[in-house]
């Protein structure tokens, strides 16, 4: 029988908001045997990416030939596209893992990141051109060229290329919800020198990565110790060093086994279509069928800063549906998809008050409704099951590469970045605690750290090794 008190409650009771996170709290938890079996379909997956081509991992051969030695030095420029910004850096590379660096960061617009591909590029280059003039006109810089001079540019291009030499890289997908026209299927480093010669810039593409190999490069230059990276930001994926003989799938191109190669495993594509090894609550089947790219970065869609908020934002909405939360108030603005921000988890788990205070402004500044402490309280639970699942994911795939090359013995380091590797409270400690859960005491051995700014330095660092294996006839 239900108490007078309770009917007039406006709000869900605490008993009753204590029931439902009982119930998500089982959709989300990963146990360390579950974790177990999907490291073992992962690592059976990156050895099929790499022994076969056009695998859904594809395990991608970037030919980027081995570490740095540190001493690479001179000036050289970058250009980041990522999931939200474009970025131009100069860079100083010093020598002795050592550098400076001076950047212009510019949001992308969503109508950039929908229209054709070429004015996408055209973009970059006109940034670049801007950036250039500034510094060459500035003394203080340091940037003078000689007649006739070009500076080596590293194009970091952060979405899956296959690539047959260092300067190309076909777009094998756009990913993080880009869907730029005429560009898929197409090499992309070419599609940047037609916009680069439009304006007419003192500069030469030289070498086009992906972030994580940036990052991998980038922070073996500071720490030799790192031997995989990983992008924990708007998408996710990894990259390490393998020996080019454990790669057959390129055995036909005459490399010397010995030698090794940087490779760019795509691993958000990960149980993509199949959905046969991981975990999808059906949150996540919403996530992945109203995307721009059903079926596809099936892993990423899990982990990735571009869609726990919209996770969270989907459970909230079907407790509106129910009846259970926000009874009585104007919910509109929480039913827009991706509204709710992946930084709003952030500051949900991190907000420091009893009251959680905090968590009232969000939900009365951003989306204008009323919360009680109990549904505030349900809130943060939510968003930290959420976080530590994609923490424990993510601790899955690195597991994977891990034992692939056998690194637990000796240990690793693994250079991290982006945005919720490094704003997430306590994200890396729980990536950490999935790593002693997967592999016990001895999962200690592997520590990640955040990378010293790979996308920007780390395509430095390699178009500078690119211009010295030029120089003496290799690849
Ligand atoms: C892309 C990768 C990239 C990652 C992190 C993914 O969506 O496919 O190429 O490394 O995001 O930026
Ligand atoms: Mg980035």
């Amino acid at each position: 029988t239900r108490t007078h008190d309770e009917e007039d409650l406006p709000h869900a009771t605490k008993k009753t908001m204590a029931d439902h996170l009982r119930k998500y709290e089982s959709l989300f938890t990963l146990t360390p045997q579950r974790m177990r079996m999907i490291v073992d379909a992962f690592r059976e997956t990156l050895e099929l990416g790499l022994a076969k081509p056009k695998q859904t991992v594809p395990m991608i051969p970037t030919f980027v030939f081995g570490w740095p030695n540190g001493q690479e030095v001179g000036d050289l420029l970058a250009v980041d596209l990522g999931g939200t910004n474009l970025r131009v850096c100069l860079v100083t590379l010093q020598g002795e893992g050592k550098f400076e660096i001076t950047q212009t960061k510019y949001r992308l617009t969503e109508e950039q990141k929908q229209e054709d591909g070429q004015k996408l590029f055209d973009f970059c280059a006109e940034c670049l051109k801007t950036f250039v003039e500034t510094h060459l006109a500035d003394e203080a810089s340091g940037l003078k060229l000689q007649p006739g001079e070009k500076l080596p540019l590293g194009f970091t291009f952060s979405y899956p290329c296959s690539q047959e030499r260092i300067d190309h890289g076909e777009l094998i997908r756009w990913t993080k919800g880009f869907g730029a026209a005429n560009t898929e299927g197409q090499d992309v480093a070419e599609m940047f020198r037609k916009s680069l010669a439009k304006y007419d810039l003192p500069v030469e593409l030289t070498a086009l990565i992906n972030d994580t190999t940036g990052t991998l490069i980038a922070s073996h230059y500071v720490n030799p110790k790192t031997k995989i990276a990983v992008i924990f930001g708007t998408g996710c994926n990894a990259a390490y060093m393998e020996n080019v003989g454990a790669i057959p799938k390129i055995k036909n191109l005459g490399i010397d086994d010995d030698a090794s190669m940087a490779i760019n495993c795509e691993w958000g594509a990960f149980d993509s279509f199949e959905h046969e090894h991981l975990p999808r609550t059906k949150y996540d089947v919403i996530v992945d069928e109203s995307s721009n790219k059903p079926g596809e970065q099936a892993f990423e869609k899990l982990i990735s800063g571009r869609y726990l908020g919209e996770i969270l934002r989907l459970v909230i909405c079907e407790l509106i549906d129910e009846g259970v939360l926000f009874l009585g108030q104007n919910t509109y603005k929480l039913e827009v998809p991706y509204v709710l921000d992946t930084a709003f988890l952030s500051l949900m788990e991190s907000d420091p008050t009893d009251e959680l205070l905090m968590i009232i402004g969000i939900f009365t500044h951003f989306f204008a409704v009323e919360t009680t402490l109990a549904e505030r309280q349900f809130f943060r639970a939510l968003a930290k099951l959420i976080g530590r699942r994609a923490a424990r994911l993510s601790a899955c795939g690195i597991a994977a590469i891990v034992s692939k090359m056998d690194y637990l013995e000796e240990g690793c380091l693994v250079g991290a970045d982006g945005s919720l590797y490094n704003k997430y409270p306590g994200f890396a400690d729980r990536v950490h605690e999935g790593l002693v859960d997967i592999f016990g005491d001895k999962g200690r051995n592997i520590v990640t750290h955040h990378a010293e700014d790979g996308s920007g330095v780390g395509s430095a660092i390699i178009a500078a090794m690119t211009k010295t294996r030029k120089a003496a006839g290799l690849y």
